[in-house]
């Protein structure tokens, strides 16, 4: 179970994304979602941010751009609208989780 009110990324001095153009996490090709999920793996705070996203996405709020290296439900689509979100939110559990693992290896 995921806590509400989790601080937004935006709030993070250290996060990677900082001053990058928005654009970038609307990848428009395969090679550019795979930049977008390499950028994010390598972001100190990818496991913050996914935490935040679950709750996010789940409620609607969040469409179509990548967060966290997931990418967001598409607005339109053959599989219901909540079972994408659910899905989404399925993905970012598991980058959070192994975003935590990878650092307790690190630290190690
Ligand atoms: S994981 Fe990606 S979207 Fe989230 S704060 Fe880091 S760089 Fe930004």
């Amino acid at each position: 179970m995921t806590a509400l009110n989790l601080p937004d990324p935006v709030t993070f001095s250290d996060r990677s994304c900082r001053g990058v153009d928005q654009e970038f996490f609307f990848p428009s090709n395969a090679e550019q979602k795979r930049m977008v999920r390499r950028f994010c793996g390598g972001c100190p705070r990818l496991a913050e941010c996914a935490d935040w996203a679950i709750p996010e996405v789940l409620a609607g709020r969040l469409a179509e751009s990548f967060v966290a290296g997931v990418q967001m439900p598409q607005l339109y689509g053959k599989t219901p609208r909540q079972k994408r979100r659910e899905n989404a939110a399925v993905e970012l559990t598991e980058v959070a989780a192994a975003a935590r693992d990878a650092h307790v290896e690190g630290a190690a």
